[in-house]
């Protein structure tokens, strides 16, 4: 057995025993607000401005962290167990997630799984992880990884389409609804309202890189933005899969670099929460400059104490891909 095996089945075990004392639509709640966990920063910031006063939200990642490396403590689970409704994204965001809840109950009406309502896109690199798999030479490690690991069939980063985030802003409302009926019409409001923001971003998307000298955009970083290259026909160009934790090959770099060259782009991208060293070496290498793009997945702490929004990270992308992609 491995680590991973063991972590799972403790935890398995401690949401029972939690959820065992609990029943999960009538908690005591002594603030009388429903209690809603979310994993990443996007689904906390849609639960927070769909719910607004008669909710209290919980991220449960903690801010500055990466959100792909987190793994929750016994606490979390009691955390989670003890909140009405426990909001993630699935398809392979949130491993963990899957294995403790979708063996147990996949219908348990106070799981919210976020993908289920996205319009989701197939994982680019997923030929490219297999083989990097191929070539681990330790042959039992490699067992291991491809039961833990399986390269994910669909890309999970679909807050990065706002399109996506509209329908899900829309589910959540209706199960927010479902669990506490006496504040329908509040939800709804504070939903469209937000909605509205969601949308304008769209347009202002589509309206200000419709008309750029590039299509290519480098990150340093890993491939978090193929749901927005795909919505605003871009090609998004990563050093690293779509988690962060492999390291790039040489010849990955290389190639990198050739392109940068090759199609003569000026800026190569960074992300807040990672070593921004490739980008950096990329740039250095081809004379070019770095930029920051922020997928979003979790805020810095001084953004989270800053109280930096969602839609404001977005806005601040924006820019940043109109500099890098030189847009008129
Ligand atoms: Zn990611």
């Amino acid at each position: 057995m491995n680590f991973r095996f063991i972590l799972i089945l403790c935890l398995v075990f401690s949401f029972l025993l939690f959820n065992g004392c609990t029943t999960p639509q009538f908690r005591e709640n002594k603030t009388n607000k429903l209690t809603i966990v979310t994993t990443i920063f996007p689904l906390y910031e849609f639960s927070r401005e769909i719910g607004q006063d008669k909710v209290n939200v919980i991220l449960l990642i903690p801010p500055g962290l990466e959100p792909h490396t987190f793994e929750p403590k016994p606490s979390d689970i009691k955390t989670i167990s003890n909140s009405d409704l426990f909001v993630y994204v699935g398809e392979g965001m949130e491993p963990w997630a899957h294995d403790l809840f979708e063996g147990i109950n996949p219908n348990n009406s106070t799981l919210f799984k976020a993908s289920n309502y996205a319009k989701l896109i197939h994982n680019q690199n997923k030929g490219e992880e297999q083989e990097d798999e191929k070539h681990n030479e330790y042959e039992e490690q490699k067992e291991e990884i491809e039961e833990y690991h399986h390269p994910e069939e669909y890309d999970p980063h679909i807050w990065l389409d706002f399109s996506n985030d509209v329908r899900i802003v829309q589910e959540l409302t209706k199960i927010i609804n479902e669990i506490d009926q006496n504040n329908s019409q509040y939800y709804l409001t504070n939903a469209e309202n937000y909605i509205k923001l969601l949308e304008d971003l769209d347009k202002n998307y589509f309206n200000e890189l419709s008309n750029c000298n590039h299509k290519e955009f480098i990150s340093g970083g890993h491939n978090a933005f193929g749901y927005l290259a795909n919505r605003y026909d871009l090609n998004s160009i990563a050093i690293s899969g779509l988690s962060p934790n492999s390291e790039p090959t040489p010849q990955k770099m290389k190639t990198i670099i050739e392109l940068t060259k090759a199609k003569g782009i000026q800026y190569i991208y960074f992300e807040e929460l990672l070593n921004s060293s490739i980008a950096t070496t990329i740039a250095q290498e081809t004379g070019t400059q770095t930029l920051k793009l922020n997928p979003a997945g979790n805020l810095s702490k001084k953004e989270f104490d800053d109280k930096i929004t969602f839609i404001d990270i977005m806005k601040a992308n924006l820019e940043s891909l109109k500099i890098g992609l030189e847009c008129n």
